[in-house]
């Protein structure tokens, strides 16, 4: 099956899957989406017998038909290697009546790795493929952990520079020393004066300016992203949640085919659907639970199937959620709306222009995939606290509003399905808001005297990303106003 890309915005482009991924977002503002969802060509039960990588591939080629499969497979033996610090890749623990997917083993310890690592080498190829002279510029904006995934993935990756927004005061400290301490020649570190949402639409401005696309051109440079819109991060996505459910499988925890319900902590809606596409694909997936922080557009969304942004924008103690605006949400409406581009374009139009817009009554039936709840900052250290104290087990603040929000559907539902919950970040990345969670004591210490006690606390090892920023310089300090966004590139890259 070849697998083509459509805009979510219009019928007139259709590319291939490298094309996709060197483009990032389409020309006229919408997102790529595969023209088909291609279904599995092996059984759970093979695929329950391979390693991570072997499951990565047999998901990642239904997707990327352009690809050869030596092409395909030397992009994934360069991602998923020991830059992981488990062979597993993707390892699961059991707590609390769930399973918890452990995405954070990669080498910024967020679940941004397992898409992050893989991308500059779909995209290098991706390059070679399309005869690309032009150097690629990688522009990203971040709530905290996509930057510091891109930038480790891209740094002094040969024919890409890379440049990372950030909201100067929307991320966490550590975050923060992680990304200002990033090497390599070809890397960029901004903070700006405004939130993520500004970040974002100041990035999305840039892309879709194309005077400024032309004379970038003129000097052999090109635009791609690295943001969850591109097609090589939600593509690659889609494979930990096919293996978490084989390996439940090969460790007889579940049967062929039974129903496994997946709690995600979203943000932009990228984790989420990549899961929604594993179930269209036919992967056993019961209810798709979203949890969202106290910024909970999404639950209000699902509720009463209108998206209304015009709200007080919160920072809470899970950074990394506190979005209003979900770009990959437009690739579910796309689909609501059966592939309609005009109508999906009418919803974007609307949000453009007032930030709200109200899907139609049959729209909302077919939603009936999603179960959609959130978690106040109370509950989230609540969570923290008692998932510690029964199990011993600690979780960082994005994965314990998923595991409160789980809490609340089974309560509500009663619904007894296995479930596995996206554990998105390490919870030495959130050092200071989970150790005052388990103990308010806590408030006195210094960052990384933290980091030593959770070290005692879980029985865990300080992963290799914290204990390198100890020590590390401070190589990026710019920051910029919004407005100064595109100046800022052009300064950058010395046009
Ligand atoms: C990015 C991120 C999320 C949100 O994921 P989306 O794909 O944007 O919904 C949740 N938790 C952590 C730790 C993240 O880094």
């Amino acid at each position: 099956m070849n697998i083509l890309y459509n805009s979510t915005r219009s019928k007139s482009m259709q590319v291939t899957a490298s094309e996709a991924i060197l483009k990032g977002l389409s020309e006229d503002g919408g997102l790529f989406v595969p023209d088909q969802i291609p279904a599995f060509d092996k059984s759970f039960q093979e695929l329950s017998e391979m390693t991570y990588g072997q499951v990565a591939y047999e998901v990642m080629k239904l997707y990327l038909s352009d690809f050869t499969a030596q092409e395909l497979q030397d992009c994934i033996a360069k991602a998923y290697d020991s830059k992981f610090d488990t062979e597993e890749i993707a390892p699961m623990t059991e707590a609390e009546g769930a399973f918890f997917l452990e995405l954070f083993h990669g080498p910024t310890i967020a679940f941004k790795d397992m898409a992050l690592s893989i991308l500059p080498h779909l995209l290098i190829t991706s390059a070679k493929k399309n005869h690309i002279e032009n150097e690629i510029v990688i522009l990203t904006a971040t709530s905290g952990d996509t930057g510091k995934a891109a930038l480790a993935g891209f740094a002094d990756v040969e024919g890409t520079r890379i440049i990372v927004f950030y909201p100067k005061n929307g991320v966490s400290p550590i975050q923060e020393k992680q990304m200002i301490t990033q090497k390599g020649k070809n890397t960029y570190v901004v903070g700006i004066h405004g939130n993520f949402d500004d970040a974002q639409t100041g990035v999305k401005n840039i892309f879709g300016d194309k005077e400024l696309a032309a004379y970038m051109a003129e000097k052999g440079f090109q635009f791609s992203s690295a943001n969850s819109i591109n097609i090589g991060r939600l593509v690659p996505q889609i494979v930990y949640y096919v293996y978490a459910y084989v390996k439940l499988l090969k460790e007889e925890r579940i049967k062929d085919g039974e129903t496994v319900n997946v709690v995600v902590p979203t943000g932009n809606f990228g984790n989420i659907l990549a899961a929604f596409y594993a179930k269209q694909m036919g992967l056993p997936i019961g209810k798709l639970i979203c949890a969202s922080n106290e910024n909970k557009v999404l639950f209000d969304f699902f509720r009463t199937g209108t998206y209304d942004r015009n709200r007080e924008f919160v920072l809470t103690s899970s950074p990394s959620m506190d979005i209003l605006i979900s770009s990959n949400l437009e690739r579910l409406i796309y689909r609501l709306t059966g592939n309609d581009p005009e109508l999906n374009k009418d919803f974007m139009t609307a949000l453009g222009n007032s930030g709200v817009y109200s899907i139609t009554e049959a729209m909302k039936e077919s939603l009936q995939d999603f179960y959609g709840n959130y978690a106040d900052e109370a509950e989230t250290a609540g969570t923290i606290r008692k998932i510690y104290e029964d199990t011993g087990y600690v979780i960082d603040t994005h994965t314990a509003v998923a595991a409160c929000v789980y809490q609340k559907y089974q309560k509500e539902t009663n619904d007894q399905a296995v479930a596995v919950i996206a554990s998105t970040a390490s919870p030495y990345k959130f050092t200071r808001s989970v150790m005052t969670a388990i103990d308010d004591q806590y408030h006195k210490m210094g960052d990384f005297e933290l980091v030593d006690e959770l070290c005692r606390l879980s029985g865990t090892e300080i992963p290799e990303a914290i204990r390198e920023i100890r020590e590390a310089p401070i190589l990026h300090d710019h920051v910029c106003e919004k407005a100064e966004m595109k100046q800022t590139v052009m300064d950058f890259l010395g046009i």
